[in-house]
């Protein structure tokens, strides 16, 4: 595991201030302007830059302080060397003048996870596999041969004399042979078909956070497809399977509890299953239809915290069918007792025959 307190030489209770320092200090002396040509330089630039990117961003930092790991996994900092630049020009505001122009990034990716509900309690590290963009190494990622058009000479603009009623005017104009690249393709590559990129699988792991919601994103920088001003981002979706017997509710649990007749009559002990086993839970007499009996602390996490919601059990009385001789009688006794007025014996039976015809 990297020390990224280390690498920027602060301490683990440094203040966000006293980091930004350490960086400014470091990344001055060891920007690749200043040592051309100097690997360990370079290394140590990217290293250093690394661990700003983590511990500069308090989310990050939080995660990296909790889970120890290593900022990919947590998405955070993988990127190449576009996004050291891109760091170096936030803190300092220029563009190092060596670093890579406007190119354009390669694209956003989105990949989806699957994971079980208990992998929401724990956090999990999951593999992904995902297919991305990257450049093609027949042809180094041109497309082909590359000669300069001859259309704009290599200069993707074109003039033109245009005549107007104040006389003749020059126009620039994007070539059109070109659309303005300055260069075209001779003998496209076979390998990319002159696309200057192939698709490739690739294999990660992320680490999905306890407490995780399906509409959350997590961004695992640098690892989406591959263009000729950096990589984008890939973002992982998580989705969670349905569990055989909870429902949830952000960080809440339901179990919808079946109660019988008599045990809502008469008080029952019961067992809920809950994520990581059975709870017992005791049913008072008098127990009511959709009454909530509330379990704190057996949901799932609040997201970033250890804090876990409740587990919710909703009561469901069921009304029993198909009686038996023996428990129809009890139940006519029953309403005896207590007053109620039901049917007479037999009085659905003759009421089917009516129906019936
Ligand atoms: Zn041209
Ligand atoms: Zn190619």
């Amino acid at each position: 595991m990297k020390d990224y307190y280390a690498t920027l030489g602060v301490s683990r209770e440094a203040s966000a201030d006293e980091i930004k320092k350490a960086y400014r200090k470091l990344a001055l002396k060891y920007h690749p302007d200043k040592n051309p040509g100097n690997k360990e330089a370079e290394e140590q630039f990217k290293a250093i830059n690394e661990a700003y990117a983590v511990l500069s961003d308090p989310q990050k930092r939080a995660n990296y302080d909790r889970y120890g790991t290593e900022a990919p996994q947590m998405g955070g900092f993988t990127g190449g060397f576009g996004d050291v630049f891109d760091l170096f020009e936030q803190v300092f505001g220029f563009r190092s003048p060596s670093g890579p122009g406007r190119a354009p990034r390669g694209e956003d990716l989105e990949a989806t996870v699957e994971l079980e509900l208990i992998d929401v309690l724990h956090g999990a590290e999951k593999e992904l596999t995902y297919q991305r963009l990257v450049p093609c190494e027949s042809c180094s990622g041109q497309g082909g041969k590359r000669t300069s058009c001859r259309n704009c000479n290599g200069r993707g603009v074109v003039e033109q004399v245009q005549r107007t009623i104040f006389g003749s005017m020059m126009t620039q104009s994007t070539c059109g042979v070109c659309r303005g690249r300055g260069y075209v393709v001779s003998e496209t590559c076979h390998t990319c078909k002159g696309q200057g990129r192939l698709r490739r699988e690739e294999k990660i792991k992320v680490q999905m956070p306890a407490g995780i919601d399906e509409n959350q994103l997590l961004r695992v920088s640098g690892m989406g497809n591959l263009g000729p001003g950096g990589p984008g981002d890939l973002f992982v979706r998580p989705r969670i399977a349905p569990h055989p017997h909870l429902e949830r509710e952000g960080p809440h649990l339901i179990y919808r509890l079946k109660l019988g007749l008599a045990q809502a009559a008469l008080g029952a002990k019961v067992e809920v299953p809950g994520l990581e086993g059975d709870i017992p839970l005791e049913i008072p007499p008098g127990t009511g239809h959709g009454e909530v009996f509330e379990m704190e602390g057996q949901g799932l996490p609040y997201a970033g915290r250890r804090q876990r919601g409740s587990l919710q059990v909703i009561t469901e009385i069921t009304v029993p069918r198909n009686l038996s001789e023996k428990a129809r009688k009890l139940l006519r006794e029953f309403a005896q007792e207590t007053g109620e007025e039901v049917a007479p014996e037999g009085f659905w039976d003759k009421l089917k025959r009516v129906f019936k015809g």
